[in-house]
């Protein structure tokens, strides 16, 4: 019997092994960005802790919980300006939404997840050499961005911060 018991707990712990592996890490002050520019199109997709964009993952109950997850919400929806490009490269956003977590959004253990997706259509492509990613100053709270790209030419993870916002986007 004890042996059938280390096998089920082995188990068990293999599979929350994996689990942790597939379900992106829950880290206050750290969100992942991931970047693929294709052709004129870039998308961007954003996830990371409520606490990065509101200060809470508790229910938003309270008015000012509200109004501070509303803030959030229309400033992430301005991608123009969380997400600046090369002038040359005329990079507009064409499509945006953004995700707060469901009112019982929260998981077992009290914390809650944002995710915001963005698409930019770019009429000169070629021009493009950098993006700048200004989600720290929007958003103190957040310190590290851990980005994963892929272009055309190459695909890689960089990650961001206050002090280095911008992503090069140029072939290696
Ligand atoms: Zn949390």
């Amino acid at each position: 019997m004890k042996n059938q018991y280390m096998h089920a707990v082995a188990l068990i712990l293999t599979l929350a092994g994996k689990q942790a592996i597939a379900a992106p890490a829950h880290q206050h002050g750290v969100a992942e960005l991931d970047v693929a520019w294709d052709g004129a199109k870039i998308e961007l997709t954003l996830f990371g802790a409520g606490d990065n964009f509101v200060g809470f993952e508790h229910r938003a109950k309270t008015a000012a919980d509200q109004a501070a997850t509303q803030a959030a919400v229309d400033t992430l929806r301005a991608g123009s300006k969380i997400f600046t490009f090369d002038a040359a490269a005329s990079c507009t956003p064409v499509q945006q939404s953004v995700t707060p977590p469901l009112s019982d959004g929260q998981d077992d253990n009290g914390h809650a997840n944002w995710s915001a997706n963005w698409t930019f259509q770019c009429q000169a492509p070629a021009e493009l050499q950098q993006m700048r990613v200004r989600l720290f100053e929007h958003f103190p709270a957040l310190r590290k961005l851990q980005v994963q790209f892929i272009t055309a030419d190459r695909q890689g993870l960089q990650d961001l911060t206050p002090q280095a916002f911008e992503l090069s986007l140029l072939p290696e």
